[in-house]
């Protein structure tokens, strides 16, 4: 099968950094519990721009290449990558690009065919279910409902990783929810 794995929160720690250097920097202290949107600006009354534009500045600052994988990815990824083809498609800004591609190549070295960047506010590409269709990626691993709903349209199954950002009394079909990569590991096999 073709595998599509996102980024942030699927194999990279994110969220937590995010908020330690949220609070240090801007004074604005949030608990991962509150995350309720990945639209993290709404939680702070501020505009979808300076919500982008932090994303950004959180990953110059923190250096992407000092941030950690999510505990068993590595593990998972080991195990995923005999019987399938993996793609990671992020839609990470362009400007870590390179940073990101080592990030992956550190801690994933040759586990994955492909890196594809999708579409990122001010970075313009094709979105990441447009993506999947053209790599025709049976089965994608995401956290983000958004990214979920729309990938679902375009793949077989999706696999959501559970969070507080992503409930949803309403899920389509074929988006399953779990609760971590040993649970996607059992499922894929
Ligand atoms: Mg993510």
């Amino acid at each position: 099968m073709k595998i599509g794995v996102d980024l942030d929160e699927v194999l990279v720690e994110f969220i937590n950094p995010f908020l330690d250097y949220l609070a240090k920097d801007h004074s604005i202290v949030l608990k991962k519990e509150q995350i309720t949107t990945y639209r993290l600006w709404e939680l702070w009354n501020g505009s979808k721009a300076q919500g982008w534009q932090l994303f950004i500045d959180f990953y110059k600052k923190m250096g992407v290449i000092n941030l950690k994988p999510v505990e068993l990815s590595e593990n998972a990824i080991d195990l995923l990558q005999v019987n399938h083809d993996l793609m990671v498609i992020t839609s990470r800004p362009r400007v870590i690009k390179n940073d990101t591609e080592f990030w992956v190549n550190k801690y994933f070295n040759g586990k994955f065919k492909e890196i594809h960047f999708a579409d990122y506010l001010i970075f313009h590409g094709k979105k990441k279910a447009e993506i999947c269709k053209d790599l025709k990626i049976d089965v994608m691993i995401e956290d983000s409902l958004e990214y979920a709903e729309e990938c679902s349209k375009s793949v077989k199954k999706v696999f959501l990783l559970n969070q507080p950002w992503n409930q949803s009394d309403d899920l389509p079909e074929n988006i399953e929810r779990v609760y971590s990569w040993g649970e996607i590991i059992n499922k894929i096999n």
